[in-house]
């Protein structure tokens, strides 16, 4: 199989599809995202077929939960680009605010993806729990998702914060869910979230679990959160 063919079947799969243009430019991406990895750490895998399904298919594993056409969605701690060029590519009717507290890894992103002509992504530098506390991004997105950032009762507090009441966050988890749902139901009922949402699934008959956890945002954040960063890690809510 190709790598063309093992998007298009892989996300097929999973349940959602993707156009023989979006698998081209998720391959690009791909390409140039490894390209620049020589210079600037953005992934741990090198092989491009391990990338294709570890980033981009895993990526788009939550691409039939956003809630689509026109939404606004935030990723945070985007790293690589990861899941949001992904998402950008196969949503262009969503537009896609990726967020990162390294500079150097944004601009890597950007470079990456230029080829591509996003016109729905844009890049944000900052720090998520920053962003959200006031100002223009706070309670601003449909939906904000997030994937190997930090503990899920930590990255409540990062993402909730700038998810609109009526919206969604949808954190990307593995093996350790249930553990790390317990610790976080406190933050989450404090920030104004219900988690209403825990899937289990697998990816190309890999036997790696992959859990997507969805947490409805149902009231006004309280303007006390988020706190510092520094706070938010030695005292979790
Ligand atoms: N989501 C990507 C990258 C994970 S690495 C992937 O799944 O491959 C975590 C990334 O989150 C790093 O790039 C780091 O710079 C960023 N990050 C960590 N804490 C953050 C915060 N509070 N606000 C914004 N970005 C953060």
């Amino acid at each position: 199989m190709n790598l063309l063919q093992m998007i298009e079947t892989g996300a097929a799969e999973n349940g959602f599809s993707v156009t023989g243009e979006q698998a081209e430019r998720l391959a690009q991406y791909s390409s140039a995202v490894l390209e620049l990895n020589n210079k600037i750490n953005l992934t741990a895998i090198r092989d491009e077929k391990d990338f294709i399904e570890r980033n981009i298919l895993d990526s788009l594993m939550i691409a039939a939960d956003i809630p689509g056409s026109g939404a606004s969605i935030a990723d945070v701690g985007t790293g690589g680009g990861f899941p949001g060029i992904p998402l950008a590519v196969c949503l262009p009717e969503d537009s896609f605010v990726l967020i990162d507290s390294t500079r150097k890894k944004l601009d890597a992103v950007e470079e990456a993806a230029k080829p591509l002509g996003l016109e729905n992504v844009c890049y944000l530098n900052g720090r998520a729990e920053e962003l959200g506390r006031e100002g223009e991004w706070r309670e601003h997105f449909d939906c904000v998702v997030s994937r190997a950032v930090a503990s899920l009762r930590v990255l409540t507090e990062l993402c909730l914060p700038l998810v609109k009441p009526g919206g969604k966050m949808i954190a990307m988890k593995s093996a350790r869910y249930e553990e790390e749902i317990d610790e976080a139901k406190e933050a989450v009922e404090q920030l104004g979230g219900r988690i209403s949402d825990v899937q289990k699934r697998y990816l190309l008959h890999s036997d790696m679990l992959h859990v997507i956890i969805t947490i409805e945002k149902i009231r006004k954040t309280p303007q006390k959160l988020p706190r510092s960063f520094g706070q938010i890690k030695k005292k979790p809510l």
